[in-house]
């Protein structure tokens, strides 16, 4: 299989060929295509198996696919990470990916100025990346609404969980549409992130690689 068997738009796979990817890791090729037609993904996956692109590009090709701007304090994809870090190279693997279409995102964590973070989340932003906690905060606060969010990720939810961020996660999706799509992605799957995945998601394509 290559990236243009997979349905992604065109500037997803210019930006591909840029960062010299020849064809789709396992993960890739399974997830893409599930999340492309709408569908919601478990993911068993460490890191080093391509997992953010299998999650990342089909939320740009649906962004791609639709030329509304996101209204003032909503965003349209939300990224979930365990740490600022992680978070930070979902954001610049996301940025890279779009490099060729006009997309917008913000990084959303714990010790970053707030300021700036509100500013971009009033203007209304495509793509949120986020630590569960300070994301919380500024919803709580009224910066951002999460009520018009169509696809939410949970990265290495395994770490999310050992970091104590299960309530706050569960308080964050509270907040969601029940009309969304979901990713939820573990290197491991101890029982309370099996319990999370069951209320989560619906009819998930399991993936394992
Ligand atoms: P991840 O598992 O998402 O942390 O990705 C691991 C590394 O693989 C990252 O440096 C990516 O840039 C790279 N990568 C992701 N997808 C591909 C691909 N299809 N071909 C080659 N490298 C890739």
């Amino acid at each position: 299989t290559q990236f243009n068997e997979l349905g992604l738009a065109e500037p997803i796979l210019r930006a591909l060929e840029d960062a010299g990817y020849n064809e789709p890791t396992p993960i890739q090729r399974e997830a893409i295509p599930a999340l492309l037609e709408g569908r919601d993904v478990l993911g068993i996956a460490q890191t080093g198996t391509g997992k953010t692109a299998a999650f990342v590009l089909p939320i740009l090709h649906s962004i791609s696919a639709d030329n509304k701007r996101p209204a003032p304090k909503t965003c349209r994809a939300l990224i979930l990470s365990p740490t600022r870090e992680l978070s930070a190279q979902i954001l610049e693997n996301l940025r890279g990916y779009a490099q060729h279409m006009r997309v917008s995102s913000v990084l959303v964590v714990g010790g970053l100025k707030i300021g700036p973070q509100v500013k971009m989340l009033a203007r209304g932003v495509d793509v949120v990346v986020a630590t569960p906690g300070r994301l919380l905060d500024l919803v709580r606060s009224g910066a951002v609404s999460l009520s018009q969010v169509r696809t939410l990720v949970l990265d290495e939810a395994d770490q999310m969980l050992d970091l104590g961020f299960i309530p706050a996660i569960r308080d964050i999706v509270s907040r969601l549409p029940e009309d969304r799509q979901t990713a939820l992605l573990s290197a491991t799957m101890p029982k309370p992130i099996k319990a999370l995945a069951h209320d989560l998601l619906t009819d998930p394509k399991q993936i394992s690689v």
